[in-house]
């Protein structure tokens, strides 16, 4: 089996050393997983201080965004060149980037790209807004984003992309996706990832869910056909309930009852 992806996005909480504190409390309470990856994604400020603190057979870093362009006069913002040696990872797209923002598909096509130019894993956030999914059009939405993105992704890069599929109206909302719409977003995902690069690609492509997960629900959207772990937001600034979310991805590894069932 595949190693469980549980991601925290801290989106713009917490300065230098309150991260530093969130990472000295997880590291007490998660243990080292063969089969689990912690990532954790910080503000930009405090990448540079975890890399040093954290202990890396437990936790792995994110950056929240970056700049397509390597180098250059592109005042306020960083490279992913500048992040290749510091982080594993990088989310693209997040829905807060593409609605708050206006980043357009143009931009999160060349970010994927600069991801993989620098050995950085981009974790594509993908996801419908309400009136979408209203409109009968989620999956046309998916298919879209999905495809735009990978415009420039060969067959052999595509195998450690991570998606996270995040409905916009569940993202920070506490309104909760049912499994069977999560299912059928995943199926989609990956119908789309084997149109454009095969079976064997969409069976590799790692796919996560995200949305106002909770320890509590977290063992029911781990169990969701094809779903492979969570990014989460809010619960991830709490190092009980994010502990909690990597102890029911530990539970569903080993086969344990999740708790409180
Ligand atoms: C996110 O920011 O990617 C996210 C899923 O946030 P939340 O868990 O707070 O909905």
């Amino acid at each position: 089996m595949s190693k469980i992806i549980i991601a925290g996005n801290w989106k713009m909480n917490l300065n230098v050393s309150q991260s530093s504190l969130l990472v000295h409390r997880l590291q007490e309470r998660i243990k080292i997983h063969r089969d689990i990856e912690v990532i954790l994604a910080p503000s930009m400020l405090a990448l540079q201080p975890l890399s040093l603190q954290i202990d890396r057979r437990k936790f792995k870093l994110a950056a929240q965004d970056a700049y397509f362009q390597d180098q250059g006069a592109c005042t306020g913002e960083v490279s992913f060149t500048m992040l290749r040696d510091l982080v594993h990872y990088c989310i693209i797209g997040h829905s807060e980037r593409r609605y708050t923002f206006n980043e357009s598909q143009e931009s999160i096509t060349k970010k994927v790209a600069a991801a993989y130019r620098n050995e950085i894993t981009p974790i594509l956030c993908v996801g419908e807004t309400k009136a979408e999914r209203l409109n009968g059009e989620a999956n046309q939405v998916l298919h879209d984003q999905v495809v735009t993105a990978l415009a420039n992704v060969t067959s052999l890069e595509v195998e450690r992309l991570v998606i996270a599929y995040e409905p916009v109206w569940s993202v920070g909302s506490g309104e909760f996706a049912k499994p069977h719409q999560v299912e059928t977003a995943v199926r989609t995902i990956r119908n789309n990832i084997s149109e454009l690069y095969g079976e064997q690609a969409a069976k590799e492509v790692k796919v996560l869910y995200g949305g106002s997960v909770m320890a509590d629900i977290a063992s029911g959207y781990l169990n969701i056909r094809g779903i492979d772990g969570l990014l989460v937001g809010e619960a991830s600034l709490n190092y009980q309930q994010f502990a909690g979310i990597v102890d029911a991805a530990y539970r569903k590894v080993h086969k344990l009852t999740p708790k409180g069932e």
